[in-house]
């Protein structure tokens, strides 16, 4: 297996076609898996804002309010009301908002950036990251690279462990995870509860190539890796009916 990211890419706005970038770049072939941050799909479907577009109300005011003061700092309203306006959920709201996306995802702050956003103040996560997914494939297929899977990423922290690294939010041309129960370990027990995510796998293995800051490589080529034959799926997102974390959290509250 073997991960290039694309080089030369420019800084990419509003309109851009991704898969135009792409290709004109890279020279694909069928089978290659497309990495793609989220932060340049962000910037070509015009998904930056600025705070002033996001009028507060009185929960983001007692959002900003109580952040701010377990922070020692103050906190912009603006930013808060941005959060709640592209989340279904609110999980935790101090000293730190996690919530879910109106597309399943669960992070901190919406996956709302401040970073490798010029012009303006904010970038929001993709409306809908499996269509643009999607669309990255369609287009790569137009341009005669047939049977290039495509995910689209992000870096997210996690529970239990300091550290961020690449997840997958939107996915196209491969199941989400591989099933490997049923099959057998090197002494013939049968597997019983292992389902691999493999997007989320191949994000990771991606991001070491991204990077994070300055590098200018949002888009990786992950070559030489199959799915195989195994069963796939495409449940990534737990519903709260089956995650004890997320409903033990219902119930959890923040003393500083
Ligand atoms: P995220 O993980 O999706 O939030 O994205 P990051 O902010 O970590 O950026 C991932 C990679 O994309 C880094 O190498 C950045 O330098 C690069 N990057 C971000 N925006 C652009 C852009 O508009 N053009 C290019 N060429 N690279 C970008
Ligand atoms: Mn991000
Ligand atoms: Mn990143």
């Amino acid at each position: 297996m073997e991960l290039t990211a694309v080089s030369d890419l420019p800084e990419v706005r509003p309109g851009d076609d991704l898969a135009e970038l792409v290709a004109d770049r890279a020279a694909l072939e069928p089978g290659d898996v497309l990495t793609v941050a989220s932060t340049v799909v962000s910037k070509a479907e015009g998904r930056t804002a600025d705070l002033e577009e996001f009028p507060v109300s009185g929960r983001a005011t007692e959002l900003a309010e109580r952040i701010g003061s377990v922070a020692g700092e103050q906190k912009d309203p603006r930013f808060a009301q941005a959060v709640l306006e592209e989340s279904t959920e609110l999980l935790i709201e101090c000293p730190f908002m996690l919530t879910e996306t109106r597309f399943g995802h669960i992070c901190v702050n919406a996956g709302i950036d401040r970073s490798n956003v010029p012009d303006h103040d904010i970038l929001l996560l993709p409306r809908k990251p499996t269509e643009s997914a999607e669309r990255i494939r369609a287009g790569l297929a137009e341009r005669g690279h047939e049977d290039v899977a495509v995910i689209v990423t992000d870096t997210c922290g996690r529970p239990f462990r300091h550290g961020q690294r690449g997840v997958a939010l939107g996915w196209a041309g491969l199941p989400a995870s591989r099933d490997w129960r049923g099959e057998p370990d090197r002494d013939g027990r049968e597997l019983g509860v292992t389902v691999q995510s493999v997007v989320d796998e191949l994000a990771s293995a991606a991001n070491l190539v991204t990077g994070e800051g300055a590098d200018g490589t949002p888009a990786v080529v992950v070559r030489d890796w199959a799915f195989g034959d195994l069963e796939g799926s495409d449940e990534l997102f737990r519903d709260v009916e089956d995650d004890l974390v997320r409903q033990a959290l219902r119930e959890w509250e923040f003393e500083p």
